[in-house]
């Protein structure tokens, strides 16, 4: 008997489903695409409990006439590509001709569309049963598409879904990506009626870059642009001064569609060098468009990643295009200031990542080093007879020499560690009601998220509450938060949080670390921005209250907090042992 048999269309409709359909934001990502494939001008998008009950995405463009409406639904149908050729030579969004057919198969579909000429619409409606029912409509230009009850047939994927606000937050993300590729078009979009994007169309990429995030994140870039043989880059990326803790805010659009792409990437980090610190990312917006026939843009079902005819050549482009954006700034100086905190954090984690491999001495010459400015103290020989008192070395370490060695502190670190435990510990934290509240304007994904985690922050002793049109108002915090930048505190925890709530598990061990996560960052924006000098009186509590934490020896991301050399120590590094 034959083992093999062919699958019936229904199946193969899911898996392909499967491999295009991840979660609702995968679908609003695909309506989005056919929205602005067919000319769409204005497009809203509306949303119920995070895209699961209820996905609709309106569009004024060119619509579809009855016959094409009962096609569009099938499996390889598609008006964009109609030979191979073609396939070598997308200029359009999709071309796979199967976004809609896997999505009517996971979910309930209904379609009503209509082209400008004709005197009536279409609409159509996929049930449970998966059967069409094809009726008339209103002759209202533009397409509408709702999508009711994502998964409702393939309950082991609907049991992979997120909680609301991470579902959300992926679609607030799909939104802002495609408003941020096309300027040109008025984006809208609603979660349980409230809006949370609401863009006009625009200028230019910098207008819809401050429409969707601010004016105040945005002078924070350089502006990258270069025209090269079949290819030209635009956008903006970071100074050195606006890094964030993880790589949200990075994106790339090839063609304007948005891509994940390692080579352009690593030409960006490649960029920046050591001008950033270690385990820090640059923000970065970068446009490239290139000839499509050097690029296959067919080799990820949803069209999420590209490949290039010549990866070297498009590495060297964008590094030289980012690196000549932050040029002129170092002339003024800026960058100068900020690669000299940079080495110093490079150092530490040269000590922090391979110990093995350092020697004492080298630790020591390294962080004596690194901190630049306190050399002289130390060697002029008349510092070390200080007994119990404090060496400050640059702006990040304090030598404490004892009749017994000595011991290096990362005050950062130190601090960092101390903080975390109280955070989480919530003692000794002293509250503080602000007299002036800080307003802060949030990107429409960061607010989402940082709301629906307001309950966490207020254990942590932040109040933070609603203040509207994405603003929000942080009323009381612990005092150690007193001069922390809030904005730049709310967009990584923000961003951590939905790392953690995508790849984490929603059960108990997932939710304690999602907590530590949140009061690691919390501690750590706190004390990167310290780096206001400490006196020996507050330097002594500060070690004193290292000394009583859980674990004195490390900060919360695993760095050194000290490292001690003791008179054997010194003994074997200058060979008298
Ligand atoms: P693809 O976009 O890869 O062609 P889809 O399954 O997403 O495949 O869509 C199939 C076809 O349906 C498209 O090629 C297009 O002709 C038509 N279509 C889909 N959405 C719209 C829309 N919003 N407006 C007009 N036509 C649309
Ligand atoms: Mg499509």
């Amino acid at each position: 008997m034959s083992k093999i048999s062919i699958l019936p269309e229904s199946l193969t409709n899911k898996i392909a489903a499967g491999e295009v359909i991840e979660r609702p934001a995968s679908i609003v990502r695909e309506l989005l695409d056919n929205s602005i494939d067919a000319g769409g001008k204005n497009i809203s998008v509306d949303i119920l409990y995070g895209g699961k009950k209820l996905i609709r995405v309106s569009d004024d463009g060119s619509g579809m006439d009855r016959d094409d409406a009962v096609l569009c639904l099938e499996r390889h149908s598609t008006s964009k590509i109609k030979s191979e050729d073609d396939l070598f030579n997308i200029k359009t969004l999709g071309f796979r001709g199967e976004a809609l057919s896997s999505v009517a198969s996971i979910s309930k579909v209904a379609l009503v569309t209509s082209t400008s000429g004709s005197n009536t619409g279409t609409k159509i409606e996929i049930g449970a049963g998966q059967k069409k029912d094809i009726t008339d409509a209103p002759p209202s230009p533009g397409t509408v598409i709702e999508i009711r009850d994502i998964f409702y047939n393939t309950p082991a994927r609907r049991k992979f879904l997120k909680s609301n606000p991470t579902e959300l937050s992926h679609i607030i993300g799909a939104v802002t990506q495609k408003a941020l590729a096309y300027p040109e078009i008025s984006f809208l979009l609603k979660n349980n009626n409230n809006e949370l994007i609401n863009v006009s169309a625009a200028a230019d990429i910098k207008e819809r870059f401050i429409q969707l995030y601010t004016e105040e994140m945005f002078n924070e870039f350089f502006e990258v642009k270069q025209q090269g043989n079949h290819i030209q880059i635009y956008g903006f990326s970071s100074s050195v001064a606006f890094t964030r803790s993880n790589r949200s805010y990075q994106f790339i659009f090839m063609n304007r569609r948005s891509v994940r792409n390692p080579t352009v990437s690593h030409a960006v980090y490649s960029a920046y060098g050591d001008l950033i610190p270690k385990g820090r990312n640059p923000a970065y917006f970068l446009f490239l468009d290139i000839d499509p026939l050097k690029v296959d843009v067919n080799v990820h079902p949803a069209k999420r990643e590209v490949r290039f005819e010549n990866p070297d050549d498009i590495h060297r482009f964008v590094a030289h295009a980012v690196r000549e954006g932050l040029r002129p700034k170092k002339e003024k100086g800026a960058v100068y200031s900020a690669t000299a905190g940079s080495s110093v954090y490079k150092d530490i984690k040269r000590v922090a990542g391979r110990p093995g491999d350092w020697s004492v001495r080298e630790m020591l010459e390294s962080a004596v080093k690194s901190a630049g400015t306190g050399q002289a103290d130390f060697f002029d020989g008349s510092a070390l007879p200080r007994i119990n008192n404090y060496i400050h070395i640059g702006d990040a370490f304090a030598l404490e020499v004892t009749r017994d060695g000595l011991t290096i502190i990362d005050r950062h670190a130190a601090h960092e560690r101390v903080l975390y435990e109280r955070l989480l510990k919530k003692t000794s934290l002293e509250i503080k009601n602000l007299i002036l509240p800080i307003r802060v304007e949030l990107p429409a994904k960061e607010f989402n998220i940082i709301m629906s985690y307001k309950d966490i922050f207020h254990d942590f002793g932040l109040d933070i509450e609603d203040f509207g049109s994405n603003n929000v108002i942080v009323r009381a915090m612990p005092e150690e938060f007193n001069k922390a930048d809030m904005n730049g505190l709310l967009l990584d925890i923000a961003s951590s949080i939905l790392e953690q709530e995508t790849t984490g598990s929603r059960d108990e061990t997932g939710k304690q670390n999602l907590l530590k996560n949140i009061a690691a960052s919390l501690a750590c924006h706190k004390s990167v921005r310290g780096s206001e000098p400490l006196n020996d009186e507050e330097l002594t509590l500060l070690i004193s209250d290292l000394e009583s934490t859980e674990m004195p020896d490390m900060c919360p991301h695993g760095r050194p907090t000290r490292i001690a050399l003791s008179l054997d120590d010194l003994r074997k590094m200058f060979k008298r042992k």
